[in-house]
């Protein structure tokens, strides 16, 4: 018992040796960035929301990076018809829209990120593609530059350990500013995000993507580092039932929409809900929460990945429980 205690004791210690952010060994670290400019990475639902809003709200200049061309411009489109829609309904007047519309930079070039303040990725929900895209942020942005990402259930340890040099585990220069700003969708409408930090993440950092979140007329929340985080460890289960109660005959797919929007007041049923996330997004967060955890309570439903296989994804692709 004593031995027991003893060696409880040490732990603590150990624990309260370890500083409560302290990764970073650059000076230029200890205080909050100011974001003079932002870079988003992917203009799409995601990317293409969190560059608007960060246009009018902090009025920072955007960097809008795409690998597609196509992409960058439905995105764009998109942005006009969203600013159309706010002057339509005198939320804000055409010079106030202009002004937003003028801070986006459209680019196919992640080289143009070499002045951004903070950089926030917005890529699809593939552990192989975020980490390539922040190994290369890692020599692209600016030293000082917060590297923000929005995946929406990947650990952010990983994704931070990914841009430290081959084999070089203590080089923390990099990774000590990647964090995570999750938002939700659609971006201009949701105020919530949930920030979450990785090991490695340092207090100043932390501090820079709460305010920078704040400045989006944001209201940040924070979460551990732990599968789905809490939005998606709560939310993706639940559609996942819902599709699990579709492909095994509990109920017709508007009846079990109708029964969860009418019974307990969530403007949008867990179905119609998956066709505006992503049926792709779904599947990709389930597999994480599923092989992280080898919970088999997570276990995708079968008819969800058959929906991928298919490419219904939803309202993205123009048919998914519904059609669009
Ligand atoms: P999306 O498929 O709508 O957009 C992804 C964009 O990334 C596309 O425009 C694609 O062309 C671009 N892209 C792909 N590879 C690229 C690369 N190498 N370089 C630059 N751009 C590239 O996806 P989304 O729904 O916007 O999701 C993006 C991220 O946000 C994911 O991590 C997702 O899990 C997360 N998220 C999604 C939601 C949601 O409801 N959809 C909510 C919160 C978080």
């Amino acid at each position: 018992m004593s031995s027991l205690l003893r060696s409880t004791r040490s732990t603590v210690n150990i624990l309260s040796n370890i500083p409560r952010r302290s990764m970073s060994s650059s000076p230029a670290m200890s205080a909050p960035v100011d974001v003079k400019r932002l870079g988003v990475v992917g203009a799409g639902q995601m990317g293409l929301g969190i560059a608007l809003v960060a246009a009018q709200k902090a009025q920072v200049p955007v960097t809008l990076v795409d690998s597609s061309q196509p992409s960058l411009d439905k995105g764009l489109k998109f942005a006009d018809k969203l600013l159309e829609k706010d002057v339509s309904k005198s939320r804000i007047s055409q010079v106030e829209a202009d002004q937003a519309r003028q801070l986006l930079e459209p680019t196919t070039s992640m080289f143009d990120l070499s002045n951004a303040d903070f950089i926030i990725e917005a890529v699809p929900e593939i552990p192989s593609l975020k980490a390539s895209i922040f190994s290369e942020l890692a020599k692209i942005a600016p030293s000082h530059a917060i590297l923000a990402t929005n995946t929406s259930s990947i650990s952010i340890t990983k994704i931070a350990a990914s841009t430290t040099p081959e084999g070089n585990t203590t080089d923390l220069s990099a990774a000590s500013r990647v964090v995570s700003t999750h938002f939700m969708n659609p971006v201009p409408i949701q105020k919530g995000v949930e920030i979450i930090s990785g090991l490695q993440t340092s207090q100043s950092t932390l501090d820079t993507a709460i305010e920078f979140c704040k400045r989006m007329g944001k209201i940040p929340s924070q979460s551990a580092d732990s599968p789905g985080f809490l939005a998606n460890r709560i939310l993706m289960p639940y559609i996942n039932e819902a599709i699990i109660c579709l492909e095994t005959g509990v109920g017709k797919k508007e009846d079990i929409d109708n029964i969860m929007k009418n019974g307990t007041n969530v403007p949008m049923g867990p179905l119609q809900l998956a066709d505006f996330i992503g049926i792709d997004t779904c599947l990709a967060i389930m597999e994480v929460l599923h092989g992280e955890t080898g919970d088999g309570k997570y276990r995708p439903a079968v008819l969800l990945r058959k929906y991928v296989d298919a490419g219904w994804l939803g309202k993205k692709s123009g048919k998914g429980f519904y059609d669009y």
